[in-house]
């Protein structure tokens, strides 16, 4: 059999292959934290191919892409607004494998972008010039993109993004990639080379203007511990070990760059003050527990007793009556010269949370070298973590 470029499977597989390169280079997209589509025809009809919820870009398989019928989706474009479950029918409805999982909730806007591959992800380059007020965002992406990057300002994600991003691009067609302000960078193309090179030149972009401004992304850290941190592991899984972590588990984040990061004057406010994307919020809380380098069992007790308070007094202000607080307990612990510690169910989890607080930190440090990190307010911060949809992807698989 001969694979030409319309070949919907050949092209499948272009997306699943790109799509392991974005999502096996964290720097580019972590942990699920990004999307990745292409469009192909199929029984003479247009089909949507996009990352399926609960797949990671990084082990993509082509059974992790379910297909959608590309027209009927422009149905709901210029309509009424739909809400999350609204929109996850619709979407189902759709799809080509009523078995298949469920479309990412970023689907409508890989539908409306009319190129044929499309790729979206969190990169930490992007998020510390992300994590700075609108304005400044606004002429960093005309300084570096021109015309050729559309800016964004925060939406939540979903339905509203969806159609944001498409009324953005109605406005500016010859874009080849879109910033989203406290959020990420979306960019397509014709191919998935294309698409996916357009992507990371955009985040080298960053990088190099982050170094001429003094303010450099720390490179990612080997991943190890330290003595201060370790110490604390046995005291935390005495004190949390219960409900929620049936056995807690520790994944410390400290070697020598990275502790000394978290050393930095008025750091642990700064990554108090919430997290670099909406995904980062809903894996590890709008701020970390701190506690000291060397801090014993009595102030471990405190300090999580506090964290649960201020928690508690967080849920309150900003809770609207329609949701049910979940558990008051840390995910990421941050030790002001030390480094921070990932708390999971599992060491997978555990992994997951250290990943993202590390990623949280270097970008927060940088936002902050650039005139202070701007992450997203706690109001929004709120929406995020109580978004129905984000929180059933949290829920145990029975
Ligand atoms: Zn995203």
């Amino acid at each position: 059999m001969t694979l030409t470029l319309t070949d919907p499977d050949a092209l499948l597989a272009q997306r699943v292959q790109t799509s392991r390169q974005l999502g096996g280079n964290p720097e580019l997209s972590m942990h699920g934290g990004g999307n990745t589509s292409v469009k192909v025809t199929r029984e003479g009809r247009r089909v949507l191919h996009v990352k399926g919820s609960g797949w990671d870009l990084a082990t993509m398989e082509p059974q992790g892409m379910p297909g959608l019928w590309l027209d009927p989706l422009f149905e709901v474009k210029d309509g009424p607004r739909l809400s999350d479950t609204e929109m996850v029918r619709f979407l189902r409805s759709h799809l080509l494998d009523p078995a298949a999982p469920n479309p990412s909730v970023e689907t409508l806007l890989h539908a409306y972008l009319p190129a044929r591959f499309v790729d979206h992800g969190h990169a930490s380059a992007v998020l510390a010039l992300a994590s700075r007020p609108e304005a400044e965002q606004r002429e960093t992406v005309r300084l570096l993109f021109g015309d050729d990057m559309i800016f964004l300002p925060y939406v939540f994600p979903g339905f509203d993004l969806s159609i944001a991003g498409a009324k953005a691009f109605a406005a500016q067609p010859d874009a080849s990639g879109m910033w989203l302000a406290q959020h990420g960078l979306f960019t397509w193309g014709d191919s998935a080379e294309q698409s996916l090179t357009r992507f990371r030149d955009a985040v080298t972009a960053c990088e190099t203007l982050l170094a001429a401004r003094g303010a450099p992304l720390m490179a990612p850290t080997g991943r190890v511990g330290n003595g201060a941190l370790d110490a604390l592991c046995p005291l935390l899984a005495e004190a949390l070990t219960g409900e929620v972590f049936a056995t807690l588990h520790c994944d410390p984040r400290g070697d020598t760059t990275l502790a000394e990061l978290s050393g930095q004057d008025g750091i642990a406010e700064a990554v108090s003050r919430g997290t670099v994307t909406p995904d980062h919020v809903i894996r590890l809380k709008p701020w970390p527990l701190v506690l000291d380098a060397g801090a014993d069992l009595g102030s471990v007790q405190e300090a999580i007793a506090a964290f649960g308070t201020a928690y508690e007094q967080y849920f309150r202000d900003h809770a609207t009556g329609a949701e049910t607080m979940i558990d008051v307990l840390p995910r990421v612990v941050f030790v002001p010269g030390a480094g921070v510690i990932g708390l999971g169910r599992s060491a997978t989890e555990a992994k997951i949370h250290a990943d993202l607080a590390e990623q949280n930190l270097r970008v927060a440090a940088t936002a902050e070298a650039l005139g202070g990190y701007a992450p997203l307010s706690r109001t929004e911060q709120f929406r995020i973590e109580y978004w129905e949809l984000e929180q059933a992807k949290l829920r145990p698989k029975s």
